[in-house]
């Protein structure tokens, strides 16, 4: 069993194989959002602070990438193991800083572990393509080469997980890595680099910078940075993809997302109600997957609501640590308040409240940041209650006559994370599949995350760049192919040629 100290009370960075206090002297407060309370303080990097790791991330990089790749492997295969030991210690950091139930914070972390296990495979994944005589005598090949020091920059609602959507692939790959997860929740993750030394990571290979926009900005501005992947809201999403273009680096930027379950009348109306209760209050709603936005179509309404209603009163919310628990608090007072102004605004444009989450409290913990579930019916495409991200718990339902009424609401949307389809009906889930412009769309699937050996990620304002997270398209975005062509001119060495080549 691998023991550690527990996390200290003021977080440094981990540079080059160690915590490095970071030289701005600046630091941000991080909170217990179930007591309210500061438990830690976290270093904020600067543009110097982030320099000192990219300088450790470059010195790192020869060696790393020229590592074979069994041995990269094994690596990953040791971290692999070292967090199955330390897997509810991790998930206790997670449901610390963030909020969220035990047995939630548990399958995150599980689900980042696979991208481990994913990444392990990684001899078999970075085999290139081989072709002989494409020209007489001449034989072509790929191979897939790592891309230099590589950044992930990521949010507060997974502290765990999304950074490992990217830095197992990345290392695995042969890169080095500089991690500037969210200020609000930065215990877990420096966990995780203890791990990697401990599983054998060569030091620099992997370094944390913790801050906000002043690291984020040095990050995207520093020319040995090659490629950047982003997890967060749509508008940084979007300053992050154009700053990194302008820079010449590679991105792949994740946004929010408004996400759609359609519920057609044929469908299975309690499971349908288990699987949108379960899906838009878990994590307190603060999920990239969660289902915010309900369409019932026809029938379904009347029945569903009543179900919705009933099943949103009796989730039970309290400290994520407690047993039995549902949902959580939300992650900062200022977060919580703002997801309480969308109930305001939503009763003011009209929408029906069926379940009023505001001035909720729990026993004993007046200062933590809660919020009950609120439900809300009749609501219009109009409203701003439909057209922001919430990222709270607030479930909405909107009302459509058909399923082609239903498919086009969820096309016009401008978010395209994640989607679902509640029906029996073959016929109905291939349509739906078939037209809706969403990047991870669910047949009786409320929270459609792929597996760690398929690709995670959303179409239009949910993601700016090309290649989704892990997966293949992981592995693409964290190499550059290279094609060689070969010949051996040890009998019939040509004469020079002044024309293009037409091998034959
Ligand atoms: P956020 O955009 O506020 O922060 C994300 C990261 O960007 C953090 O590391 C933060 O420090 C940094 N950042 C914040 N403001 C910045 C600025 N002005 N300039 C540069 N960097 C800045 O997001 P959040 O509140 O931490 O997380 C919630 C959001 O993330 C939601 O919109 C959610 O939908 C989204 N999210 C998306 C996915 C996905 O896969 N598409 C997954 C998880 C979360």
């Amino acid at each position: 069993m691998n023991k550690r100290a527990e996390i200290a009370a003021s977080i440094p960075l981990w540079i080059d194989g160690k915590p490095t206090p970071a030289t701005s002297k600046r630091t941000g407060p991080v909170y217990n959002p179930a007591t309210g309370q500061v438990i830690r303080q976290v270093g904020m990097a600067n543009a110097a602070d982030v320099d000192m790791a990219v300088k450790a991330a470059q010195a790192a990089f020869p060696a790393w990438r020229d590592a074979s790749i069994l041995r990269r492997a094994r690596v990953m295969q040791r971290f692999l193991a070292l967090l199955q030991e330390n897997h509810k210690a991790l998930a206790r950091l997670v449901t610390e800083e963030h909020g969220k139930t035990l047995p939630d914070a548990m399958g995150s972390v599980q689900r980042g572990i696979e991208v481990v296990e994913f990444a392990c495979g990684v001899p078999h994944l970075l085999k290139g393509e081989y072709s002989e005589n494409v020209g007489t005598g001449v034989d072509t090949h790929t191979v897939r080469q790592a891309v230099g020091v590589c950044a992930g920059i990521t949010p507060f609602n997974f502290p765990a997980m999304v950074p490992m959507w990217m830095f197992p692939v990345s290392i695995a790959c042969g890169n080095t890595f500089i991690l500037k997860v969210s200020e609000k929740v930065p215990s877990a993750v420096m966990r995780m680099a203890e791990l990697l030394k401990d599983a054998g990571l060569p030091d620099g290979v992997f370094n944390i910078v913790h801050g906000d926009k002043e690291a984020v900005d040095a990050i995207l501005d520093h020319p040995g940075i090659a490629a950047v992947s982003f997890v967060g809201s749509t508008p940084i999403a979007k300053h992050i993809y154009a700053t990194c273009a302008k820079n010449g680096k590679r991105v792949q930027a994740l946004g929010g997302a408004k996400n759609h379950a359609v519920v057609l009348p044929d469908a299975d109306i309690e499971f349908a109600a288990d699987a949108l209760i379960g899906a838009g209050y878990g994590s307190a709603g603060e999920r990239c997957m969660a289902i915010s936005a309900v369409v019932a179509v026809g029938a379904a309404a009347d029945p569903l609501v009543a179900l919705l209603e009933k099943k949103a009163k009796a989730i039970k919310i309290g400290p994520g640590e407690a047993d039995g628990m549902d949902m959580g608090p939300l992650i900062t007072r200022e977060h919580r308040d703002k997801v309480a102004g969308y109930i305001d605004a939503g009763i003011k444009e009209g929408a029906k409240l069926v379940v009023d989450g505001r001035g909720y409290k729990v026993a004993g913990r007046d200062e933590g940041f809660f919020l009950g579930t609120t439900l809300f019916d009749n609501v219009t495409p109009k409203m701003k209650v439909y057209q922001d991200e919430i990222f709270g718990p607030v479930l909405i339902v909107l009302r459509a006559d058909t399923l082609e009424e239903a498919i086009a609401m969820v096309n016009a949307n401008p978010y395209a994370n994640g989607t679902a389809i509640f029906t029996e009906s073959g016929g109905a889930a291939r349509r739906f599949e078939n037209e809706i412009q969403v990047g991870m769309v669910g047949i009786n699937v409320p929270i459609p995350v792929p597996v760690a050996f398929y690709s995670f990620g959303g179409w239009k304002n949910s993601l700016f760049g090309d290649l989704h997270v892990h997966g293949i398209e992981g592995i693409k975005f964290y190499t550059r192919t290279k094609v060689v062509t070969t010949r051996w001119p040890h009998q019939d060495t040509p004469a020079p040629g002044f024309h293009m080549p037409t091998l034959g």
